[in-house]
């Protein structure tokens, strides 16, 4: 609500007049809105609640938003968003980050480590051997190794069965 108060600037010497001024004076006041005549100015409040509520909300969704991490490969920003760091044995691939959502993080995850272990293939020896080789050749050798014992201990074992019938381990084995 307005009013326009008449103030006294200055008072008037002996040959004026007293300088009266107005000004336009607002002053807070209770209204009535309900009705067609308050509908103009309770939809304005109405559209300023809604408008504080919504900043408000998008304030708090900015700041949890921004403690997510973003995926690497699609941009999802959410919290199953996840960082992996390859730990490699090199300072090249030390600290390899990946950071990936819950369908891409295993991906990163997997090309992370498929690259450390490519550089600590190629990583030579003491003896000018390559890693990588070195340690295929020593598996193999391994394994062949593991696969000669196995036939020797075949080559054994058939003298044991033919101590039992051979029609029952075979139909026991037919029932399993
Ligand atoms: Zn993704």
């Amino acid at each position: 609500m307005s009013y326009e108060p008449p103030r006294l600037a200055h008072p008037g010497r002996g040959d004026s007049q007293d300088i009266i001024v107005t000004e336009k004076r607002v002053v807070p006041t209770l209204v009535d809105l309900i009705g067609a005549s308050g509908y103009k100015c309770w939809l304005h409040l109405k559209r300023l609640e809604i408008a504080v509520d919504k900043k408000r909300s998008a304030d708090f969704m900015a700041q949890t938003d921004s403690k997510n991490g973003t995926c690497e490969l699609c941009g999802l920003r959410n919290g199953a968003v996840r960082s992996f760091r390859a730990i490699g044995p090199t300072r090249a691939t030390q600290g390899i980050r990946v950071v990936g959502c819950s369908i891409h993080l295993p991906l990163l995850t997997a090309a992370a480590e498929k690259a450390v272990a490519e550089v600590a293939d190629d990583q030579l020896l003491a003896d000018e051997r390559h890693a990588g080789a070195a340690a295929e050749g020593l598996v193999a050798a391994r394994l062949s190794a593991r696969l000669d014992s196995q036939q020797d201990t075949q080559d054994t074992q058939p003298s044991e069965p033919t101590r039992k019938t051979p029609s029952k381990t075979t139909r026991k084995a037919g029932v399993a």
